[in-house]
């Protein structure tokens, strides 16, 4: 999911939002929503689909409005419905709370089923709805002690961003996992999941959130607050793989840089030659930039990708299953046709898609392809908001190298090894990452999978 906060009375917030969330629109293309308040009103909007699609004919708008917030979801488990679109709202004693939530809380679930048996009532199945409920329950006095208590309570993968009729607050868990920073505008601040977003608001970068760290602003300006140890950091090494977009700067590593290097040394690593390197666009893109750089070997576009396929897309029946690759990626044959080919995605996942690109290249006359990838096996599921938390749909959970190599029908099969992404990042390596899903060293503790509640 993606994020997004502006404090600001010069700035028309919700249209400053829209912006914001546009940019973050990689993160998350199932729903999103805007909320937005004057002091005295809060008002939310929310649908299905696209920013633009959501937004096509009116944004939340109050007289005065000074603080708003956003969101873009992208959901792992669970429905995707518009009871489950957020921001979230909800009235409690002090006044109302807005609240959206990038990441996955690994103890939702068993929350929840307390929470209920006390009495509590849901109307939503995201996690997140759990923590506006911790804070609307809190005894503290004031709304930051409500705030921390309640995170003393979960554990997992939280950024948050929460409006109040006075405040926006931002919230990153003690681990990092997801990237969350601080930008400036004339009078007042973003928040957002990725830098990415702060250039379209023309706000000018501050800081990242620390882990662990909570940042209230309100017409006083801005302060920090620690309410957690960053002593066990681990950003999702994810987000500079694949998730984030390339020219957003995370933790003060520019992820174009790292994936550029990634494709650098998988291509001194697979030591490979060929007559072409093709990427899978565009999540491939950089990193195939980077192996042609590394290896000598031209960069062509061998692939093209449909730029306009949204979320309403109808999607083909079973039996026609290779037509839904088709319709998103097409090949050049004058580029492929005879020759020698590497090819370069970030990841396989399930590798359906990558036996099925392998198989097109083949058709367009390509004499050979080799499949190179950015990143290690993924082995071990995600837990932390990311659409691997299936351990058994994982192709490279149940098949060596050499097996998926012949599932995918390539002439081979090159992943770039854990010390070899290590080294890709070697900006950012004195700050740990999380390498769960190729080593299984989680970050924190593991719920079981049917207890992995929350959906982002
Ligand atoms: P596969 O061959 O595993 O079916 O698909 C691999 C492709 O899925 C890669 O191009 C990669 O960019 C993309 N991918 C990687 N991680 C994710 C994810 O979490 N969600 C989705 N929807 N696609 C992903
Ligand atoms: Fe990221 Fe993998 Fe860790 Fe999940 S398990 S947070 S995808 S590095
Ligand atoms: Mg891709």
């Amino acid at each position: 999911c993606g994020v997004f906060g502006i404090y600001s009375r010069e700035n028309n917030v919700a249209l400053n939002t829209y912006w914001g969330l546009y940019a973050l629109q990689h993160r998350g293309q199932e729903s999103a929503g805007i909320a937005v308040t004057n002091g005295s009103w809060m008002d939310v909007s929310r649908g299905m689909g696209l920013v633009s699609e959501v937004f096509r004919h009116q944004l939340p708008d109050l007289p005065d409005q000074h603080i708003g917030i956003g969101h873009v979801r992208y959901s792992t488990t669970g429905s995707s419905s518009l009871m489950n679109t957020q921001p979230l709202k909800v009235k409690y004693s002090g006044g109302h709370i807005s609240l959206a939530h990038n990441g996955n809380l690994t103890n939702a679930r068993v929350l929840r089923e307390e929470m209920e048996e006390q009495g509590s009532i849901f109307q939503t199945t995201i996690d997140s709805e759990v923590i506006v409920n911790l804070i609307a329950r809190s005894r503290k006095a004031t709304l930051e002690e409500k705030i921390v208590e309640s995170l003393s309570q979960i554990e997992g993968a939280y950024c948050l961003v929460i409006m109040t009729e006075e405040k926006l607050i931002g919230v990153r868990d003690p681990h990092g996992l997801r990237p969350l920073c601080i930008g400036k505008v004339k009078d007042g601040f973003v928040l957002s999941s990725e830098s990415c977003a702060l250039d379209t608001v023309d706000a000018e970068f501050v800081r990242d959130v620390e882990p662990g760290e909570m940042v209230i602003i309100d017409h006083t300006g801005i302060t920090a607050e620690r309410f957690g140890d960053k002593a066990n950091q681990a950003l999702c090494v994810f987000e500079y793989i694949y998730f984030a977009r390339p020219d957003s700067i995370i933790d003060g590593q520019s992820v174009y840089q790292a994936r550029f290097e990634m494709g650098r040394t998988l291509a001194r690593q697979s030591g490979l030659k060929a007559d072409l390197v093709i990427s899978v666009p565009d999540s491939g893109t950089t990193a195939a930039l980077g192996f042609s750089y590394e290896s000598g070997v031209p960069f062509a576009e061998g692939l093209i990708k449909n730029r306009y396929i949204g979320r309403t897309f109808i999607q083909p029946d079973q039996k026609d299953r290779d037509r839904s690759v088709k319709i998103k990626l097409n090949a050049i044959k004058s580029v492929v046709k005879g020759k020698s080919v590497i090819m370069v995605d970030d990841s396989i996942v399930r590798g359906t898609t990558s036996g099925k690109i392998v198989r097109m290249i083949r058709e367009a006359g390509a004499t050979a392809v080799h499949m190179c990838v950015s990143s290690p096996p993924i082995i071990y599921p995600c837990y932390y908001g990311i659409d691997t938390s299936v351990r058994k749909e994982l192709i490279a959970a149940t098949k060596s190298v050499e097996e998926i190599r012949d599932f995918i029908g390539a002439d081979s099969l090159h992943y770039l090894t854990i010390e070899g992404l290590a080294t890709s990042l070697k900006t950012v390596q004195d700050k740990k990452m999380c390498y769960a899903c190729f080593n299984s060293e989680y970050p924190g503790s593991t719920p079981c999978e049917q207890h992995c509640g929350g959906n982002k």
